[in-house]
């Protein structure tokens, strides 16, 4: 196992990305998502992973460039932009950072929690922070969220309107969740619109590749290393990791931190994004889910490259 410190070589890098892919191929449990009925109908079989380091290069192989919806992993970069129009304190009073250690789109954690959305990475706590994002009318929140995830990105996303249908057809659950948050006055503009943009941004369109840039995006104190354009300010990232390590991998983040010492979140569709400050971002993509919904085969090959890039953040050598 590599120590903490720099990053291996450029070459030396692209061999543990193709170590890692290799190693998670051979692991094929997990049951592809269906709750969304069109998900149900990805390939199980595809499988990417990509490095993207803070310097502009990219380290990738397999499907790193088969396009999925990005599902929860846009809450991750929809809070970012709205910490940056918010700030710190209230981010924090509003939307909250502690896990609630039951399913992402669970109801009763709200209950208990006087109406409280928890944290940004749960639908309610998403739904809170799509509600906040700057704009005045639901068509303007829609183009800032694009917009902000694109500069992440450095490209122009798009949605994938057959699964925005597919699930605008079926998420009675989100509106009810959205619904019960404006009842505690915790979202103050019309419910059902806010849910509709939160189904829009599930459904932009991105690769193995576009979430390691995003993650780049985010190591590098939130300058995309592509594009040198400045997303949000580097306290908005360093804030949003803390989140992303605490909540990011549903109820199963601690065993994540634990494994892989790294802030990262993961997607229905099968799409993880991992960050190492300062160093890199990782990108995974492979359908099929364990129980809590992250991609059983990104967090097999994300743990290798922890290791073997040495950038677990809690160790010392
Ligand atoms: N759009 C999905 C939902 O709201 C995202 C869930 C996820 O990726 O965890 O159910």
């Amino acid at each position: 196992h590599a120590a903490t410190g720099p990053l291996p070589p450029g070459d030396r890098i692209d061999e543990l990305v193709a170590a890692a892919h290799r190693r998670a191929s051979s692991h094929g449990d997990g049951v592809v998502a269906d709750y969304i009925p069109i998900l149900a109908e990805a390939d199980p079989e595809a499988f990417g992973v990509c490095v993207a380091d803070v310097d502009g290069g990219l380290h990738e192989i397999g499907d790193t460039r088969v396009p999925f919806s990005i599902q929860s992993i846009s809450k991750a970069f929809v809070y970012a932009l709205v910490c940056d129009a918010l700030g710190h304190e209230q981010a924090f009073d509003v939307i909250g950072v502690n896990n609630t250690g039951l399913p992402f789109n669970s109801v009763v954690a709200i209950e208990l929690n006087d109406g409280h959305p928890m944290n940004p990475m749960v639908n309610a706590g998403a739904l809170a922070a799509t509600a906040l994002v700057p704009g005045g009318t639901a068509e303007d929140k829609w183009e800032a969220v694009r917009s902000g995830l694109s500069r992440f990105a450095g490209r122009e996303l798009v949605v994938d309107e057959d699964v925005y249908r597919s699930e605008a057809e079926t998420n009675h659950r989100n509106r009810a969740i959205a619904q019960l948050l404006e009842s505690y006055g915790r979202i103050r503009v019309d419910p059902l619109e806010v849910v509709d943009v939160y189904t829009r941004q599930c459904a932009l369109l991105v690769d193995a590749r576009d979430l390691a840039v995003m993650g780049a995006t985010l190591a590098d104190g939130g300058v995309n290393p592509l594009t040198g354009e400045r997303v949000v300010s580097a306290s908005v990232c360093r804030d949003l990791l803390a989140v992303l390590a605490a909540t990011g991998l549903y109820e199963r983040s601690g065993e994540w931190l634990f494994e892989i010492g790294l802030p990262g979140k993961s997607g229905v569709a099968g799409g993880l994004v991992t960050v190492a400050p300062g160093k890199v971002g990782i990108g995974t993509y492979s359908p099929p889910l364990d129980s809590a919904g992250n991609s059983v085969r990104g967090q097999v090959a994300t743990a290798y490259l922890s290791r073997a890039l040495g950038l677990n953040i809690f160790a010392s050598s």
